[in-house]
């Protein structure tokens, strides 16, 4: 196999948790990063301390990814910084618990934008550079809440599911030009998204659902981001993979 080409690759979501784990693992074997994310000054500190380790081109940048002109400007400065965009990384996400019985369409509407939509949007501002770069790859960061589902959080369980959907889609739509796209379904992971979103007993109850007995850490869906996104997976495309400590194991 052909070496991964070290083209720059942007990940969403890097300020914090998964994406930053995610921008860390990708530097880490030479590759380019761009850490897009609302939190513009936390990305611009990580993406300085990814330079400082890796000796790597990184820049960090305060967007809302729902935001299609903020997405478009984005691109010209991310190529130039990088100097070229070979990958996409959509960690982003966020999630709004509602009542059961209760649709508020505010948070449906929020929850899709960002996890779902956000994807399809950020895809089409890079396509041509994913084009023209060979071994190009997409991953978009799902959830084992695709399969399983919750009942307080019917938008996001369908966003992620969603997500698999337009996973899929893209495949087809963009195997022609040789870019691969996948998805990741990681389980209950440890992130500043789980401790700020779920009470510590219910985090003890996900942790037991693992056949470790235990959260994941970011690193661990990291890796297997790394994997999806290099030569490595160079057959691999329109699936997910699921990073969930044998939670959803049957
Ligand atoms: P996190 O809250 O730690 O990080 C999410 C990041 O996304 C934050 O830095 C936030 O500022 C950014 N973000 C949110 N909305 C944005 C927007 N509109 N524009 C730009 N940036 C935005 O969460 P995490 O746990 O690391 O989650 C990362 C991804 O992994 C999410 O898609 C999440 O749904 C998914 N996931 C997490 C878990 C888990 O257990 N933590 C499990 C399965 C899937």
């Amino acid at each position: 196999l052909e070496p991964a080409p070290a083209t720059g690759v942007i990940v969403t979501g890097a300020a914090s948790g998964i994406g930053l784990a995610v921008a860390h693992a990708l530097a880490e074997v030479g590759r380019p990063v761009a850490l897009w994310d609302l939190a513009g000054a936390s990305a611009r500190a990580a993406a300085a301390a990814i330079t400082d380790n890796y000796g790597v081109a990184a820049m960090g940048l305060g967007l809302d990814v729902t935001d299609t002109a903020a997405v478009e400007a984005a691109v010209d400065p991310t190529r130039s910084a990088l100097g070229s965009i070979g990958g996409l990384v959509h960690a982003a996400g966020i999630v709004r618990a509602e009542p059961v019985g209760y649709l508020d369409a505010e948070k449906w509407d929020a929850v899709l934008d960002v996890n779902l939509r956000a994807h399809a949007l950020i895809t089409q501002a890079v396509l041509t550079d994913l084009q023209t770069n060979p071994g190009s790859a997409i991953v978009g960061i799902s959830s084992i809440e695709a399969f399983i589902g919750q009942a307080f959080i019917p938008a996001y369980c369908s966003s992620k599911a969603g997500l698999l959907g337009l996973t899929r889609a893209l495949a087809h739509q963009l195997g022609g030009s040789g870019v691969r796209v996948n998805a990741i379904c990681p389980g209950f992971i440890d992130t500043p998204m789980m401790r700020g979103n779920v009470p510590e007993e219910v985090i003890a109850q996900q942790a037991a659902r693992s056949v470790f007995a235990r959260l994941g850490a970011a690193e661990e869906v990291a890796r297997a981001v790394r994997f999806l996104m290099s030569d490595e997976a160079s057959f691999i495309t329109g699936t997910h993979l699921t990073v969930d400590g044998g939670v959803t194991a049957t």
